[in-house]
Formats: C-alpha cells, structure tokens, sequence
C-alpha cells in the first residue's frame, strides 16, 4: 500500500470507537478486493531479488519473511487488539501460557524477583513457583487485594509484578492505580493479565502497565475454537519479548490468527451479554436458600465494590458461588446440571460451571485452597450466551436436585 493510501486510513480510523476498531482494522485487500480478510496459509513469504531479501532480513526494509516472524492474519489480530488495549505495542502468541512465559523471562534474569498474586491462573502460578525458580529467578505470592502485602513484598531486586483482576477463581479485584505506583516508585516492570476482563471492560494502559496479557483462548475467541495469546504494552518491553518469540518459536498459528480476528469483531457485543446474564444469574442466586456467599465485582455486596465499579465498566461474565453443604454437595450440583457444561474453560458462548475444588485445583489440599480463597462448596459460573431464562432454569432445577 502506498504511504498516502496508510495516511488516508490512519486518518479514517482516528478517533474510531471501540466496535469500529474491532470491525474496520484490517489487513489490505488482495487485488481480488475481497470483503473479509482471507486465511494466509503460507510458511514463507518471496523476495523480488536477493537485494530485497537482504534488505528485509537486515531490517532495513518492513514486511515479511517468515510466518513465525509475522504474517498478514497475525499482523491484523495484533493491530486490532493493539488499538482496543490503547498500547503502543504488541506481539500474538501460540496461547495464553506463552504469552505468561514469553512475557516475563526475556526481561528478567537470575537473581531477580517476582512479586504475583496467589489466585492466578494455576499454570501461571506454577511458571513462577518451580520453573522460573530452576533459573534462579525468586517469587512471593501475595493476596491480590491486600496493598499492605504488595508493599512489604517488594525487594532490593524485585523487578516484575505479575497480577490478574478479576482474580481466578474469586473475582477479587487488584487495586491497579495503587501497583502502578508501587511500580514507578521501585521501578518496576508492572505486567497485567487482561484475560478475564478483556479491554472492552478494562484497559490496564489507564494504569500505566508495562506489559498486559490475554489468553485469547478465551473471551477474546468466545467461542471455544483455538489457542491464543496477545502481549502488549510498550514498545521497550514488547520489542524484548518479540525477539524472544521470534527465536523460540511460540507463534501464533495464522489460521488461530484468523479466527480471533473475526471472534474481536463481535467482542463487545458478546461482553455486553455475558454480562447482563451474570447480572441476573446474580440476582437469582441472591434470593436462594441453598447459598452462602457470592461474589460478582459489580454487585453492592463486593468488598471492593467501588474499586470494582471504577476499574470494570461492566462486572464482568463471570460469578464465584459458595454452595451450602460443602464439597460434596458442590459434586451433586454439577452433577445435576444438565445445560450447563462441566469444563475448566471460561469465556464460551456456552455455560460453564466449575468446581475448583474437586478439579482445578484438587492437587492443592483443603488449607492450600483455603489460602486462595477456594472453599469446599465453591462453584464458579462462566455465562455464556444462551437464553437467560433456559440458564436460570438448569441452576434452579440443580440446585433443588442436590440438595
Ligand atoms: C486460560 C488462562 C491463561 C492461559 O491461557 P492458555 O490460552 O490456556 O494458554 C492465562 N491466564 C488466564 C487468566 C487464563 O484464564
């Protein structure tokens, strides 16, 4: 594309909304003018002489190479959710996991701490605890809503925070102004993972992160399709985790790509329901006997409700629900479902509920669980979009058949 065409478009999409970006950025049409960007299977990509191959791989000249470098469907995925996060830069990877590795060891080495929260996706947990650890890199876990916690944590040599908010499977929230301080102040790189709010409900950049993450697997596809993963933020950081990925090969799929391309065009749209429907799963929930706390960010009753209120536009697809009648009581539960699907996936068009105790986190004994907040009767609810109405009535009709 000439450069006047670039400035044209650059132009058109300034100042764009949300929808708008997630709809209109694309890559530029094939000359057979195509309406929705194609699927660009291809490993490699051809130089037109020796000289242009030269002057690409030298850096001299932009465009690709080689698919595990970059390629037009990757390219678009990142460009799109670049403009929703509000980031300067960003990198797609093969999943969220990679996104988690490749974001933090290439700008850490040995001899330098993490400070992360103790309820975050269990296979970051376990990076931090008994991977990075073998490379000499050192770890605190701390609670994520406890800012006295964070604080002392801090060392001479902690260079990275890591948090997720909402937290996973609790849906307690991170003050993110108050760890962006922190950061400054220690100079520290300030790394957020996005993955269950999205950036069509928070963008952490307001906060000054560093580094955000998203397992695209999620919200983000929706749909249950692919594995994915995005790392954004500034350009100094995400240059470093760039040429990490580009060496060790944890890059994002083009068809994946391509997928999630298409799933952010209707991200928004999706978010809004996920939401409304776990408002009124929420206000059902409320009213019934057969339970003993909830949690949802955007209900009075959180305890970090305006924090939640200033930082989420909405509360959010999904709801924490301690059951009465303990363990067993959430096993008849789930058994009982019968819309709902028992996975450990969240972010789906369909209904999920899970029952970390007795699967996400059984390895942990009943005090470890205690310690993340996981009580025995606890059920985490991820809506999807279904009728609300279909949705109340399989909990209804499961909670009257467990108890
Ligand atoms: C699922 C998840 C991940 C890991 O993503 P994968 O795509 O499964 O590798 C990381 N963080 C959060 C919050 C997640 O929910």
């Amino acid at each position: 594309m000439n450069l006047c065409l670039v400035a044209k478009k650059e132009q058109l999409m300034k100042d764009k909304r949300f929808e708008t970006l997630a709809i209109r950025t694309q890559t530029d049409q094939t000359n057979q003018k195509e309406h929705s960007t194609p699927l660009f299977l291809t490993s490699s990509f051809t130089f037109d002489t020796a000289e242009q191959g030269a002057a690409l791989f030298n850096g001299d000249l932009e465009g690709n190479q080689y698919t595990r470098f970059s390629n037009p469907n990757t390219d678009e995925f990142i460009n799109k959710l670049k403009l929703l996060e509000g980031t300067e830069a960003g990198i797609s990877t093969a999943s969220g996991m990679a996104a988690v590795f490749a974001s933090i060891l290439p700008n850490l080495k040995a001899g330098d701490h993490i400070v992360a929260s103790k309820a975050i996706f269990g296979s970051s947990v376990l990076v931090i605890s008994t991977i990075f650890p073998d490379y000499g890199i050192d770890y605190t876990l701390v609670d994520v809503d406890n800012n006295d916690q964070w604080e002392q944590a801090i060392k001479k040599n902690t260079k990275l925070i890591f948090v997720e908010s909402p937290s996973n499977p609790t849906l307690k929230i991170a003050d993110l102004a108050f760890l962006s301080k922190l950061c400054k102040a220690n100079n520290i790189i300030y790394c957020v993972d996005n993955c269950f709010a999205t950036p069509y409900l928070q963008q952490p950049n307001e906060y000054d992160a560093d580094l955000i993450i998203h397992s695209a697997t999620k919200y983000i596809d929706g749909q249950g399709r692919v594995l994915g993963g995005a790392i954004l933020g500034k350009k100094k950081y995400v240059d470093i985790c760039y040429n990490f990925l580009r060496r060790t090969g944890a890059s994002l799929s083009p068809f994946n790509a391509w997928v999630l391309s298409k799933s952010l065009e209707t991200l928004a749209i999706r978010m809004d329901r996920h939401c409304s429907n776990a408002e009124k799963l929420f206000q059902f929930l409320e009213k019934q006997e057969d339970v003993l706390e909830l949690s949802y960010p955007h209900s009075p009753n959180h305890p970090q409700y305006a924090l939640a209120k200033k930082q989420m536009k909405q509360g959010g697809g999904l709801i924490g629900c301690e059951l009465k009648g303990g363990k067993e009581r959430g096993v008849r539960f789930l058994n009982a479902l019968k819309l709902h699907s028992l996975t450990a996936n969240l972010g789906d068009t369909r209904s999920i509920v899970t029952h970390p105790a007795s699967t996400t986190h059984t390895k942990l004994s009943e005090a470890e669980q205690l310690e993340v907040g996981i009580t025995p009767g606890f059920i985490r609810f991820s809506l999807g979009l279904e009728h609300i109405d279909d949705i109340i009535e399989d909990v209804k009709q499961a909670l009257v058949a467990s108890r």
